[in-house]
């Protein structure tokens, strides 16, 4: 697991990595070439089993950004292995844990899947699909149907276009920009049309280093209420067991 810094996020894990997806700007796909592709062959979805116990080590809690470098709902995973890592997420108990796809039908799919056998999303996981152009804003629509209100989350990064979403019942937006060669920051007018698309002002957003946020916004950083009081139970039992 690696730790963010000054990210949304506390710790990156990765039980599974890869993607079958062929999107131009893949950070994960960059990274792995440079780093991991000499040694463990291309960027194609591997189940990796000796990294399911790893936020079970971690005793503090924290938000995990769970699969950074792959696509959870990628094809190239079975439903076997995704039920793993959320019954992993739902006995280590004490993070929260976010999962972002681009994959809306995989999402589907995988929700339907749940439905099937009367399970449900563990309620410690936040589920987000993310959004870099107008054309994809068919995710935000799948993501209401497959995951329960109050753990929706809609990252738009890297964004490349501006777009006017539809955020209602969606509960904590991202919103940021490309790294890397192709660096680009969304100036502030994006930013501003996607922070006001709320028009209940219910979404909680954390705007990134990387993108332009208008002035009177500042660096908006903020995560949803929920995951406050998660961690912050899962904190105060934990002393509570010391004692
Ligand atoms: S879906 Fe995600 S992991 Fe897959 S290629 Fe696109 S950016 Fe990379």
């Amino acid at each position: 697991m690696n730790r963010g810094k000054g990210e949304w996020w506390d710790w990156t894990w990765n039980p599974f990595t890869g993607c079958n997806g062929g999107c131009d700007y893949c950070y994960a796909r960059a990274r792995w070439h440079l780093s991991f592709e000499e040694k463990c062959g291309p960027f194609k979805p591997i189940v990796w089993r000796d990294r399911f116990d790893e936020p079970c080590r971690k005793k503090t809690p924290a938000v995990i950004f769970t699969v950074s470098m792959g696509d959870f709902f990628d094809p190239g995973f079975c439903n076997g292995d995704r039920d793993e890592v959320l019954c992993m997420i739902g006995e280590c108990d004490r993070h929260a844990y976010v999962i972002l796809t681009k994959n809306e039908d995989g999402l589907l799919r995988y929700s339907r899947y749940l439905e099937a056998y009367d399970e449900d999303w563990p309620s410690n996981l936040w589920v987000g699909v993310s959004v870099t152009r107008a054309r994809d804003l068919s995710r935000i629509h799948a993501l209401k149907i497959a995951v329960p209100k109050g753990r929706r989350v809609v990252c738009f990064e890297p964004l490349l276009e501006p777009v006017e979403p539809d955020l209602t019942g969606i509960d904590w937006v991202m919103i940021g920009g490309m790294t890397g060669r192709q660096r680009f920051s969304p100036p502030p007018d994006w930013i501003k049309d996607i922070v006001f698309a709320d028009k209940d002002m219910r979404a909680v957003v954390w705007i990134k280093r990387n993108a332009k946020a208008p002035a009177y916004l500042g660096h908006l950083r903020e995560r949803p209420h929920e995951m406050f009081l998660w961690l912050r139970t899962a904190h105060r039992k934990q002393v509570l067991e010391r004692r």
